[in-house]
Order: C-alpha cells, then sequence, then structure tokens
C-alpha cells in the first residue's frame, strides 16, 4: 500500500524543512524524509553551538560556484532580513558577533524547533528514521521506495546536503539522484576546512602551534582569486582560523598561499628606517607587533637572533626578514577532508536548474536545494542563507 502526497522532500536539514514548512503552508500535502535519528544535527554543531544562522550582509558576492549568478535570484527574494523577521517572530534572542554573522543568544536547538513547529504549522508528514533504496519516475509521478513503503509524489526534493562530516550521517545521495536523471554534477570537494602540511618541511613550525593572529591571506589569481583579513590559527598540523577556513575554498592543490602576518607594517622599511634610533634588540621589537612566543619563534626557524640589534644588521637582511613576515608563501600539502571541512564545494550543476524554483530543466518535478548543489558560501552564516533561500524558492514553486 503506497501513500501519496503532493511533495515528497528528501533531507530534513536546514533546506529541507524550509522547504517543506513554506509548501505545507502553501497547502500542499508534504512528507519529509530522514535517514537520521537526531533531527538536523549539523543545525545544531553549527557555529560553536549557537548557529550562525545567516549574515545580515548576505550577497551573490559570497558564494563560490561554476554559475556565479545562478544564486542572485533565490537570495534576493529571501533575504537575510526576511530570515531574521522569522527569527523575531518565534521569539529567539540572537547577537551580531562579527562582520554582520549572526548568532542565536542561546543554542541552535532554538533554531531546529522553529523549523519544526513551521513545518507543524503546514501540516508536513515526517517519516524519519527512513531510508531511502529508490527514487524513480513513472509518467508524472515519482516513487519513492523507503523503509517506511512505497510514496508517490508529483515533486520531489532533493535536500540531502553535501559530504561534510560523514560521522553524522553526510551522504552523496544528491549526486546519486543527479546522475541517475542525467543530471551534471560538478567535481566536490571540502571547503573551509584546516590545511595541513606533510612531511619534514612543517616540523619547524610545530612549537608555534595554538598561536592565532589577524592575517591577511590570499591565493589565485584573476576570478579566482581569494583574499581575506581575518585571523589565522597555527596547528600542529598545519593552518586553520577563519582566514584559513575561507581561503581553504579558493586554494586549489600544488597552488601556494600568501600570507601577511604584519598587515598594515611595511616591515623591513620600518626596520631599516629604524637603525639609527631603536635601541632594543630584535625580539623586542617584533614582539610589538607580534605574539612574543611568534616573534620568537619565528625568528629561530628563518636564524635571525633575537638578541641581535638592527643597527648592527644589513639592509638585506633586514628586508629579508620583513618579506618573510610580510609575504610568507606557503605550499599545502592537503586538508582535514570531509571530516573536519563545514561545506562541501560542487554539486549538482546549477546550469541544470531553474534559479526561480530549483527544477531540473530535464526531470519537470524533480528539485535540488541548499549544500547539494554547486553554490557554496564564505564562512560566516553565508551557507544556511543559501539553504533558507533555496528552500523557500523550490517551497514557493512545487
Ligand atoms: P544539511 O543541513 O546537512 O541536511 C541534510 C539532511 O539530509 C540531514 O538531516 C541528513 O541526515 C539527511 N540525509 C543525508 N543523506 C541522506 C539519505 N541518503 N537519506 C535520507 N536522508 C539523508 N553554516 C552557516 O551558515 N553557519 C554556521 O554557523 C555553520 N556552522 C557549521 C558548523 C559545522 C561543524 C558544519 C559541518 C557546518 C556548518 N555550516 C554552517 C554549514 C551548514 O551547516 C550547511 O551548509 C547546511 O546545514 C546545509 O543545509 P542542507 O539542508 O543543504 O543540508
Amino acid at each position: 500500500s503506497s501513500q501519496q502526497f503532493d511533495v515528497a522532500v528528501i533531507g530534513a536539514g536546514a533546506a529541507g524543512m524550509m522547504c517543506a514548512a513554506v509548501a505545507g503552508q502553501r497547502g500542499r500535502s508534504v512528507v519529509l524524509i530522514d535517514h537520521a535519528t537526531r533531527l538536523a544535527e549539523k543545525i545544531r554543531i553549527s557555529g560553536g553551538g549557537r548557529c550562525n544562522f545567516t549574515n545580515a550582509g548576505a550577497g551573490p558576492q559570497h558564494y563560490l560556484s561554476q554559475n556565479p549568478h545562478f544564486c542572485r535570484s533565490a537570495l534576493s527574494r529571501y533575504t537575510p532580513q526576511d530570515f531574521i523577521g522569522l527569527v523575531k517572530r518565534h521569539r529567539i534572542g540572537f547577537h551580531e558577533k562579527h562582520k554582520g554573522q549572526l548568532f542565536c543568544d542561546d543554542s541552535a536547538e532554538d533554531i531546529i524547533a522553529m523549523l519544526k513547529a513551521e513545518c507543524d504549522a503546514g501540516h508536513v508528514a515526517w517519516r524519519m528514521p527512513c531510508s531511502v533504496a529508490q527514487v524513480g519516475k513513472s509518467g508524472d509521478l515519482f516513487r519513492i521506495d523507503t523503509s517506511a513503503g512505497e510514496i508517490l509524489a508529483s515533486s520531489v526534493v532533493i535536500a540531502t546536503g553535501g559530504l561534510s562530516i560523514p560521522k553524522i550521517g553526510a551522504t552523496d545521495f544528491a549526486y546519486r539522484i543527479a546522475k541517475q536523471f542525467g543530471l551534471k554534477v560538478v567535481e566536490t570537494r571540502p571547503g573551509l576546512v584546516p590545511l595541513t602540511f606533510d612531511g619534514r618541511g612543517w616540523e619547524p613550525f610545530v612549537d608555534l602551534a595554538g598561536i592565532a593572529l589577524q592575517v591577511e591571506v590570499e591565493t589565485g589569481a584573476k576570478k579566482e582569486r581569494g583574499y581575506f583579513l581575518e585571523d589565522l590559527l597555527f596547528t600542529h598540523r598545519g593552518l586553520s582560523g577563519p582566514a584559513i577556513l575561507q581561503i581553504s575554498s579558493f586554494w586549489q592543490l600544488s597552488t601556494p598561499l600568501t600570507l601577511n602576518l604584519l598587515p598594515g607594517v611595511d616591515l623591513a622599511e620600518a626596520l631599516i628606517a629604524g637603525k639609527g634610533t631603536i635601541k632594543k634588540s630584535l625580539g623586542n621589537i617584533l614582539a610589538q607587533w607580534l605574539p612574543s612566543r611568534l616573534a620568537e619563534g619565528w625568528l629561530k626557524v628563518n636564524g635571525f637572533d633575537t638578541g641581535a640589534r638592527i643597527a648592527d644588521m644589513p639592509d638585506k637582511a633586514l628586508r629579508q626578514l620583513g618579506d618573510s613576515l610580510n609575504r610568507w608563501v606557503v605550499l599545502p600539502s592537503g586538508s582535514e577532508g570531509y571530516r573536519k571541512a563545514e561545506v562541501t564545494l560542487g554539486g549538482i550543476d546549477t546550469r541544470e536548474l531553474s534559479q526561480q524554483s530549483m527544477m531540473a530543466a530535464k526531470v519537470p518535478g524533480l528539485h535540488f536545494i541548499g549544500e547539494a548543489t554547486d553554490v557554496t558560501g564564505w564562512l560566516g552564516g553565508y551557507n544556511f542563507q543559501w539553504a533558507w533561500a533555496s528552500g523557500v524558492a523550490a517551497g514557493s514553486a512545487v
């Protein structure tokens, strides 16, 4: 005995719940299917448990995609202000942390409860935990073979997210369905992820683990260029912190990163100009600008004596030291992978989808939303804003 709905949404995460709520509240009969035992685990762990649920300034320029204009339509039809309005209607306290990033005052659970309540208001039916073995189409109807029986639906929305954090249930389901229906998938790779350095080259820097400071970081050229002014964190295996997570989405294997550990200071110029007047030791001079452990470690790694007086040093050596901090060029060997990545770059090729409805042009009734699509936000609430906006776009169209 099969059950029939207007809409079946597969994946009850951020995008799926938003989509189901909107479709349900428009009067569509909706079923929401998820294989997890706990609801919306990724929202729960997001933003350190406080969910950075949007960014007040989110716009298309904050997203990476092979088809960069695709996200514009959905983002302009459902804006950060729209989501903030929803959060306020549910009386959830929030605050701005940094560069427009909005977080819950209490807990990410508040966002999950809000989305659940919005689904209830749309009389959404749940199948959870419930696994999906197969999705087929016969005539105008989709047939979904699940562990809770066969489900028939006129529209299917795939909202199963990307590959990040397999431990909490991420799967390649969306990509498999796309391929089954003949849709292109842009190659996937981990994004917003710490970068690592194999081998002996990194050994001298291991002692710097734990040090954090604001840096400029850049990579790539022209259209592919990424640039950020954010905090860097030295780790035992490599580099992390917001600066590195951000640049990791732009970084390509065998391409270097250039870091400026002293933004706003031309160190070589300052040292050479100070030769006649500054009496302090090299270590003390650097410690004016850098964490003292980094100042000392850096001099050691680069073969300088912390006690040296700059008056006694040739300009060439001061220039070398200045360059080493103002233009530190590093070549990461890899990343911490999907185990640690906050997002998945790539996904369903958006050239296959309608920007109005997120529906596949080749397969009427089949929609893809959220992280499963080739739209990836920067760090800072942008990924959830895409989940909400693409969820609303599909939910309004099905
Ligand atoms: P998800 O929220 O991942 O939901 C997918 C759902 O599909 C899950 O419930 C899963 O169980 C289900 N599913 C998967 N495969 C199957 C299958 N085969 N069958 C049935 N169900 C399936 N973004 C921000 O904007 N702000 C943040 O603060 C933030 N913090 C983050 C912190 C961490 C540690 C991580 C990993 C990510 C963070 N992100 C953040 C990114 C953000 O969580 C995702 O971009 C967002 O959740 C994507 O929404 P989605 O609905 O597309 O997918």
